[in-house]
């Protein structure tokens, strides 16, 4: 088992479309169980490949009921609207408010390449929509609306330079 550093904003990896996996073997296994225990490390509720720099179409996800995968992940239903706030492992420390459906439903593969299913309400929905926008190259920022999100890359642009200035 390592843990992967995560990659932040605005690494251009995490605003790429990860690849379909084709090939269900213990590299994948092994792939899984990394991102798990850096999902746990950082800690964070899920965790896409792309943020460990692998453009793979796999997230892993634990909101308190146990860690799980999907592979493959397609946003297959949703309903309803929520708001609420949003934060992500590769934009640490910032949250916004993020309207999205309330209810969700993702269908993908396990590891071994069976089909899978997964659908909730409120924080279980929002992570399936959340890590399924990763796979397709998608931040929450993405998820804002125009004022909001302008004001969100103006400060991240800030905070890239104070950065820089520091080291
Ligand atoms: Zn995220």
């Amino acid at each position: 088992m390592a843990i992967y550093p995560i990659r932040t904003f605005p690494d251009p990896v995490l605003s790429m479309s990860a690849a379909s996996v084709i090939v269900f073997d213990e590299h994948l296994a092994r792939l899984v169980d990394d991102m798990i225990e850096t999902m746990y490390d950082a800690p964070g509720v899920g965790l896409a490949a792309p943020q460990i720099g692998v453009l793979k179409s796999i997230f892993v996800a634990d909101v308190g009921e146990g860690p799980f995968v999907v592979v493959n992940p397609v946003l297959v239903e949703t309903a309803g609207r929520w708001k609420s706030e949003e934060g992500c492992l590769s934009i640490p420390g910032r949250y916004w408010e993020v309207s999205r459906a309330e209810y969700a439903k993702v269908d993908g593969v396990g590891i071994n390449g069976a089909p899978v299913s997964y659908e909730g309400d409120e924080l279980l929905g929002r992570v399936l929509q959340h890590e399924t926008d990763h796979v397709d190259g998608k931040l929450l920022l993405a998820r804002l609306s125009t004022r909001p999100r302008k004001q969100a890359l103006k400060e991240l642009r800030e905070d890239a330079l104070n950065a820089r200035r520091l080291t």
